[in-house]
């Protein structure tokens, strides 16, 4: 199942797990995630941890199996179309007046809860306040900055963090078989899942750090600047930048202490700490720092990678001397 090895490792997973074991779970849960891309898979799982008659959702059954496949007559999931709506909520609230029909349980799972209007969350108040018998919410957020404390206030919350690099890699390496193009969506995913699928897919994680690495290679006068970075696209951008800034910072620790690794991405910060001096380091690092703050105040992807590009150029130079 899709990050269920992670999932089920958390607090969130374990306490919500306890409260069915218990039967004491709550109508309605909050489970915030900010992994976007497999919040779905996460709620996926939280429902089939209420529905499956193991006490690990055993992925096998005709539960699970329509549960993953969105066809169980008893676990409906909104949005229907971008996010939830108005109309989304109405369905919501006729359906829960109908008993379940295969099950002893109905499964409401709400995806998205942090785009939804003001409006829609208000028509939620009454199911979450007063639901049905044997009904349950599961809501799934990015963030809770946008959601009412009315609706926040009768919900149980619980966090999905951040996994480990390692974590991750051991998830996904079963279906993700080329190991350094894993490795590098997985540095650049900030302990997503998702995102390391995503980018691993698109390969945009090795392509990104391939980029960086040529940085130090390719670029050798002034000249070649506008060339390169003409090769970062908009859409690689974040990902270039942060490459960069990991790049730069482990040759920066290799000048001070040995690390272990592999692989092209550790072989290019290995040979810039010998290369280079701690000055040029510093110098490349303050300007990936400075294209860093640039991204997230939208420049354009040209300027900012002109700029810390001519600027790292710059300090190979002036501490050349
Ligand atoms: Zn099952």
């Amino acid at each position: 199942m899709n990050g269920f090895s992670l999932l089920k490792n958390t607090n969130a997973y374990k306490v919500f797990s306890l409260d069915v074991s218990r039967g004491t779970a709550s109508h309605a849960y909050l489970i915030v995630c900010e992994d976007e891309l497999n919040l779905e898979n996460y709620l996926k799982a939280f429902a089939k941890r209420l529905l499956c008659s193991e006490s690990e959702p055993c992925g096998v059954c005709r539960n699970c199996t329509l549960i993953e496949s969105k066809t169980h007559t008893d676990v409906v999931f909104y949005p229907t179309g971008k996010k939830i709506l108005v109309a989304d909520v109405d369905d919501l609230v006729k359906k829960s007046a109908y008993k379940p029909l295969e099950c002893d349980k109905k499964v409401f799972i709400l995806n998205g809860v942090s785009n939804m209007l003001p409006q829609a969350q208000n028509k939620l108040l009454k199911t979450l306040e007063e639901p049905p018998k044997n009904t349950y919410l599961l809501l799934g957020a990015t963030s809770t900055y946008t959601v009412l404390s009315t609706v926040l206030s009768r919900c149980k919350r619980l966090d999905i963090p951040s996994f480990k690099e390692e974590d991750i890699v051991k998830a996904l390496e079963g279906e993700c078989l080329d190991r350094q193009k894993l490795l590098s969506a997985v540095r650049l995913s900030g302990g997503k899942l998702g995102e390391a699928r995503e980018r691993y897919e698109s390969g945009a994680g090795a392509l990104a750090e391939e980029l960086a690495i040529k940085t130090f290679i390719e670029v050798t006068s002034s000249r070649d600047v506008a060339r390169f970075s003409g090769k970062v696209t908009k859409e690689l951008l974040k990902d270039y930048i942060s490459s960069l800034a990991r790049l730069t910072g482990l040759a920066l620790r290799l000048q001070d202490h040995f690390e272990s690794g592999d692989g092209a991405f550790y072989e290019t910060a290995l040979n810039l700490s010998k290369t280079l001096n701690k000055g040029a380091l510093i110098h490349a690092s303050d300007a990936v720092r400075k294209a860093e703050k640039d991204v997230y105040f939208n420049a354009t992807a040209t300027a900012v990678v002109d700029g810390v590009v001519f600027s790292i150029l710059e300090g190979k130079h002036k501490w050349l001397k």
